[in-house]
């Protein structure tokens, strides 16, 4: 039995903070004033877990040499890791100030997903991350299988994996990585229905292996569920959809890179104009062009490809071309946008 497994005990135990921790001179030589505002900032984000991540914030707003020369000169840090050092210092400083009065009781709850009663405190900390400490509406016992790396079931068939494909890209609105919903992002600007109606969906969920099996990979699955197609083909149809920027898209690839851009605060352009020729491209970041080639395989398509690919060439634009594969998994899509990123990085600073 692990913490993950129960509903009515809290996931960590309490653990007895000596008053004198606050005391210590080493730390306080360099312990500030916006280090004390960290304490109640994070008490009042992660609430009754918040010294579970205090040391990596106060290791963000620290000079690292100050953290360096600390660990030398504290006798204790020879003793004991500093991490927990810092962490008993801060947990002793918050009780001083009283900031930890304002932490709220864990509520009694009942999971929608089993129906038990479950106390918010049950819940250990991937899950707390993973839903927000505002909003901690599911049990751990139900949660641990369908939310955490790779969680799946076994033996799915493939008209199954072709529906949860189907069902997930209906709740989701845009192509679906493998592992969506094992990322620690994924639930938390969603609603309470959408939550709902995704974690009851993940309770169908293939596995890797399962896929694998089935229908060889990712992309394939994605492909025979046909959510990967070139919008060029479905917009004759009319089926558009509207990205959460406000961008019609012609396709879910082209969707995701759109949100994937907003997302990243990356200021992008629907449909510039090539300089000649009447093409437009997809996307437009400061002089690069972005590209969804999705219905890769079809000679007409191919062509107009292949010609977009030398106009750019000729004209110098940088062009991103991204293709079905890419979307796949979050990572290889941040691989082909990762020079946007770093640009954009570098013009904000
Ligand atoms: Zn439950």
């Amino acid at each position: 039995m692990s913490i993950y497994d129960q509903r009515d005990k809290p996931a960590y135990g309490l653990f007895k903070i000596e008053p004198d921790y606050a005391k210590n001179p080493h730390i306080l030589k360099w312990w500030n004033l916006s280090l004390d505002e960290l304490l109640a900032t994070q008490i009042s984000k992660w609430q009754w877990v918040w010294y579970w991540t205090i040391t990596d914030e106060i290791i963000k707003i620290t000079p690292p040499s100050t953290i360096e020369d600390w660990i030398k000169s504290d006798p204790l840090c020879s003793k004991y890791s500093w991490h927990n050092i810092l962490m008993n210092f801060s947990s002793a400083r918050a009780e001083q100030l009283g900031l930890t009065k304002s932490i709220r009781k864990p509520q009694k709850k009942k999971c929608p997903l089993c129906s038990n009663d479950f106390i918010e405190d049950s819940l250990p900390m991937p899950i707390i991350e993973r839903l927000g400490i505002d909003r901690l509406d599911f049990c751990s016992p139900c949660l641990k299988d369908l939310i955490f790396q790779g969680s799946g079931k076994n033996t799915v068939s493939q008209k199954k994996i072709i529906k949860y494909i189907q069902d997930l890209v209906t709740l989701i609105g845009r192509v679906p990585p493998q592992n969506f919903g094992e990322r620690v992002g994924d639930l938390l600007d969603l609603t309470n229905d959408e939550r709902l109606a995704l974690l009851q969906l993940f309770t169908k969920k293939p596995n890797e292996k399962s896929v694998k099996q089935k229908l060889g990979s990712w992309l394939n699955a994605l492909i025979q569920a046909g959510v990967l197609e070139d919008g060029t083909r479905r917009a004759s149809r009319g089926i558009q959809t509207i990205a959460k920027d406000g961008h019609i898209c012609l396709s879910l690839g082209e969707k995701t890179i759109d949100e994937y851009l907003y997302s990243h605060g990356i200021f992008h352009e629907k449909e510039p104009r090539y300089p000649e020729g009447n093409f437009r491209a997809d996307f437009k970041v400061g002089d690069t062009f972005i590209e969804y080639f999705g219905l890769t395989g079809n000679p007409e398509y191919d062509t107009k490809t292949k010609e977009k690919i030398h106009l750019c060439k000729k004209h110098n634009i940088t062009l991103i071309a991204i293709y079905p594969e890419d979307l796949v998994s979050q990572k290889k899509l941040e691989d082909k946008l990762s020079i946007l990123i770093s640009n954009n990085d570098r013009t904000h600073s």
